[in-house]
C-alpha cells in the first residue's frame, strides 16, 4: 500500500482495544486528521514515542482520507520538558485544544502548524512563562483565523480610538469615547493592557524570548484573551493552569 510523510503533531488520542490509539494530529501536510495507531501502547511498539501528546515527528502514514493508519516513522522533537512541570505540560495541553478547536478536518494550516510547534519548543527548551506563550499563542492563532480584535480603529465609526479608549467584545475592538455611549458591553481598557495587545498581536515567537508582562498585567490579559476566544470561538477555555 502506498505510503506517505507527513510532518505532525499529536493533539489528543482516544486508546482503544488492548493496545491501540486513535490519534488526532496536526500535519503540515493536510491539516487536522485522524489516524489509527494499531498496537502502539505495547511496550515494545516502534510506535509507542511517535504518539506521545505534543510530539514532533515526521510520520509514515498509509491509507486515504478518514481512513489513515500509522505505519513508522522518525521523532523530531518529543518535547520532553513539557513533562518536568505541571503548568508548562497545561500550557501544551491548552494549545492542543485551541488548535483541535479552530483547524476544520483536512484544511492545511501550515502557518498555524509552524506556530505550534514554535510555541510548544518555546515552552520545553527556552522555559519561557506558560501564561506569556499561551496568551501569545492564542492571540495569535486568532489572528491567522481572521478573527483579530480591532486594536487601531474605533470598531463602530472606523475613526482613530482616542487616548484612553474603550474596548467591546461585542463589537470586536476598540471603540472611540463618542461611540462607546451607543455599545452596552463597551468597557474601558487601560493603556497597559492595550499596548500589550498590541504587542503581543504583531510579535514573532522569537520575541517572547525578551519579553516580559509589565506588572499587574497578567490577570487583566489573560482575562481579556479568555473573552476574546470565548466571543469568537464560543467555547470556555482557560489559559490558567
Ligand atoms: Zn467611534
Amino acid at each position: 500500500m502506498a505510503q506517505e510523510k507527513v510532518n505532525s503533531l499529536v493533539l489528543r488520542y482516544a486508546d482503544y482495544s488492548e493496545s491501540s490509539r486513535m490519534l488526532t494530529l496536526f500535519t503540515l501536510e493536510h491539516g487536522k486528521i485522524s489516524a489509527s495507531a494499531k498496537g502502539c501502547r505495547r511496550p515494545k511498539s516502534a510506535l509507542r514515542s511517535l504518539t506521545e501528546l505534543y510530539t514532533l515527528s515526521e510520520l509514515l502514514l498509509s491509507g486515504r482520507t478518514g481512513r489513515y493508519t500509522l505505519t513508522g516513522g522518525s521523532l523530531i522533537d518529543p518535547f520532553y520538558d513539557l513533562r518536568l512541570d505541571y503548568e508548562r505540560l497545561n500550557a501544551a495541553s491548552v494549545m492542543a485544544q485551541i488548535a483541535n478547536t479552530v483547524l476544520p478536518e483536512e484544511d492545511p494550516r501550515p502557518e498555524l502548524f509552524g506556530l505550534t510547534a514554535r510555541c510548544l519548543g518555546l515552552l520545553a527548551h527556552e522555559k519561557l512563562s506558560p501564561s506569556q506563550v499561551l496568551t501569545y499563542y492564542s492571540l495569535q492563532v486568532l489572528h491567522l483565523e481572521g478573527f483579530s480584535p480591532n486594536l487601531v480603529h474605533c470598531s463602530v465609526c472606523g475613526g482613530t480610538a482616542d487616548e484612553s479608549p474603550f474596548f467591546s467584545l461585542r463589537e470586536g475592538g476598540l471603540l472611540c469615547g463618542e461611540c462607546s455611549h451607543t455599545v452596552p458591553d463597551a468597557e474601558k481598557i487601560s493603556p497597559g493592557l492595550l499596548k500589550t495587545l498590541r504587542y503581543l498581536a504583531s510579535a514573532k515567537p522569537d520575541d517572547l524570548t525578551v519579553f516580559h508582562f509589565s506588572p499587574g498585567i497578567e490577570n487583566d490579559i489573560l482575562d481579556m484573551t479568555e473573552n476574546w476566544l470565548y466571543a469568537q470561538l464560543d467555547r470556555r477555555i482557560s489559559l490558567r493552569a
